[in-house]
């Protein structure tokens, strides 16, 4: 590791000690936990009704959300630890903009832990890219550093064969349409003969369109992949119409 980086994650460690604040409302924390106990109690884990396709939350018992009822994707399944609201979104942005990195260890365990828990058995553990100009200027991908983790932590082996050779705009504004051809010709897949028949689960940290998760999926099982899941820190629901 160069000297500045080796330095920078020093003082990162040093300035989030995550023993000396909580990380979400920031008051005096002395406890083992990242979080006060107030905080604590309150994150909105995704343990509620789920989408058995999609693993989005739905206000109902219902086997598939009202998305997932419409089409299937190149993602066979997905789930995800959290609901993207309250703290949430502000730890992610903690962990994506502002190189919380303690964040990894708290999201990893809970991501490999979810994997766990849903026999996933795959074969290899994935992550989405980000072109190289991308990751210069951000000097981390915060979806292969959780994927990293939860390798780690389950023994799964890491994937790293899928590359993103085109810049995106941001999902969330755009329809469908602009969506999909927003991501064309975005991801590739240069480590064929490795997947060929296999399982891959892909880490990320949001799901909010599902849109960048699906064009890597369906470049993964263009080159051969068997199965594609999807496993997230957080996952906004569905708007649900009852
Ligand atoms: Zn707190
Ligand atoms: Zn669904």
């Amino acid at each position: 590791m160069p000297i500045r980086e080796r330095i920078k994650k020093f003082f990162s460690a040093f300035l989030f000690n995550p023993k000396w604040k909580c990380s979400v409302c920031g008051v005096e924390n002395f406890s083992d936990s990242i979080f006060c106990e107030k905080c604590e109690s309150e994150l909105p884990f995704n343990d509620g009704y789920i989408c058995a396709h999609c693993g989005r939350k739905t206000i109902a018992a219902t086997e598939f959300c009202s998305t997932c009822a419409e089409k299937m994707t190149a993602i066979d399944r997905a789930r995800s630890v959290f609901v993207y609201e309250k703290s949430i979104p502000k730890l992610i942005m903690g962990l994506k903009y502002f190189n919380q990195r303690y964040l990894v260890n708290y999201f990893g365990e809970k991501l490999a832990n979810l994997y766990l828990q849903n026999y996933f058995g795959a074969d290899f553990i994935g992550y989405i890219p980000m072109t190289e100009k991308a990751l210069s200027k951000r000097g981390y991908n915060q979806s292969r550093l959780l994927a990293e983790e939860v390798s780690k932590i389950t023994s799964v082996p890491l994937y790293d064969g899928i590359e993103k050779v085109k810049e995106t705009k941001r999902q969330a504004k755009l329809n469908r349409q602009e969506r999909l051809k927003n991501l064309e010709g975005a991801f590739r897949v240069f480590e064929r003969a490795k997947i060929k028949d296999k399982e891959i689960v892909l880490i990320d940290d949001v799901s909010t369109t599902g849109a960048t998760a699906q064009a890597v999926a369906d470049k993964l099982k263009r080159a051969g992949a068997k199965r594609v899941y999807l496993i997230t820190v957080a996952s906004t629901p569905p708007f649900e119409k009852y």
